[in-house]
């Protein structure tokens, strides 16, 4: 059984508006300590800190306030933290490569003048630059964004939400999503080779240009398996639906394969601190270039060395919650003006989805348990 800590995001008496340990900047700070995370680093040491900052368009992500408080924290500690992050997989518009997400982070408001610290894209310019790492029953191929070898230290920041394909998001993805390279990001989401359709396929040769490691040939157009490393470019930037997968993988398999990829990060390190926020807790993820209303009020935020057990802490404390007026978990029927009873809001919102693969597939490759103690600070 794992333990975790929890802080609620009301103060206990508004009326008190001198007391600052009221903010929820402080209840971090002090979930921190609870948790033990001082004790992942040593002076001088380097502490990641995983974040997603945010497709341009969303405006739910965590807040830099949060991130730049915890930065804080580290350096008082004698860590000298860098925020760290991968690149979005394909051609999503604002998280294409290392540049356009340093600028979309940056209009977010992400940047070393208002954290305190670096931030750096630890999957290369294009985010195909991994290292290979075996993980899963079957001993598949990982692709970790390789930055992460100057780590000596990782805390993981994630942002609790709903997810239209894995129905939930909190460590677990950030960790099996956030921290692999885009071939590992493919593979979650397809099977088996891109190929191009010559049907279909104008010669415009869009793609061609636009691949990273100059695997399309120009005459025919076509995808040269070799040196193809599935960074999914092609196939979101070609207008004339030409480039296909095999075929999307299922949800209960798309929770298998982030599980796995979170498997193959966690090997470099020891020990791990997960900060989860439930606040702003979106029906879907900050991949998205728009951010619908919150599915539940904000609740506080979670802190764990495990994994498994602050993302089931995290689904069981929003299921419990009521839903806000007018939000999707209110519009699909969850029973929020009950909180006692467990609707599962996340497999209701995103039909088909299957959050409990996600966890469990987790908790079979050894990274924590399922079962928790909440300790609310
Ligand atoms: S972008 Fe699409 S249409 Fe254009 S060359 Fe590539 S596959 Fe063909
Ligand atoms: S051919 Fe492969 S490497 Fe090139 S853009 Fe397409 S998926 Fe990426």
């Amino acid at each position: 059984m794992s333990r975790v800590y929890f802080a609620a995001a009301r103060v206990k008496d508004y009326r008190k508006w001198w007391v600052p340990e009221g903010s929820m900047i402080k209840k971090i700070e002090r979930l921190f300590f609870a948790a033990g995370f001082d004790t992942l680093f040593g002076s001088g040491e380097t502490v990641g800190l995983k974040v997603h900052m945010g497709e341009p368009g969303d405006v739910h992500y965590p807040r830099p306030i949060y991130v730049a408080h915890i930065v804080d924290i580290v350096k008082e500690l004698g860590g000298e933290p860098v925020i760290i992050e991968t690149s979005g997989l394909g051609w999503l518009a604002g998280r294409v490569s290392a540049k356009k997400y340093l600028d979309a982070a940056r209009k977010n408001g992400f940047c070393k003048e208002t954290l305190g610290a670096p931030i750096k894209i630890i999957d290369g310019e294009m985010g195909i630059d991994g290292i290979k790492v075996r993980a899963g029953e079957r001993g598949e191929d990982v692709h970790v964004a390789k930055g992460i070898e100057d780590l000596d230290a990782l805390i993981v920041l994630s942002h609790a939400t709903g997810h239209v394909q894995a129905g939930f998001g909190g460590a677990i993805k950030n960790l099996g999503l956030g921290l692999v390279t885009k071939t590992s990001k493919y593979r979650v989401h397809y099977q088996g080779d891109l190929n191009i359709d010559p049907k279909k396929c104008d010669g415009c040769n869009k793609c061609v240009e636009s691949c990273p490691t100059g695997s399309i040939a120009r005459r025919p157009v076509e995808i040269i398996q070799d040196t193809c490393v599935q960074c999914n470019v092609c196939l979101d930037i070609c207008d004339k639906n030409a480039v296909k997968a095999a075929r999307e993988t299922s949800p209960k398999e798309l929770c298998e394969r982030i599980a796995i990829n979170a498997a193959a990060v966690v090997k470099f390190f020891d020990k791990i601190g997960y900060i989860n926020l439930l606040m702003d807790v979106i029906p879907h993820c900050d991949c998205h270039p728009h951010s619908d209303i919150p599915i539940v009020p904000d609740i506080g935020a979670l802190a764990s060395f495990d994994p498994v057990a602050i993302d089931r802490a995290c689904i069981d404390l929003i299921n419990k919650s009521p839903a806000v007026p007018g939000s999707e978990a209110e519009n699909i029927g969850a029973p929020g003006s009950t909180a006692d009873k467990f609707a599962d809001k996340f497999n209701l919102i995103n039909p088909g989805t299957d959050w409990k693969t996600q966890v469990l597939t987790a908790k079979a490759l050894g990274m924590g348990d399922q079962k928790y103690v909440l300790e609310e600070i």
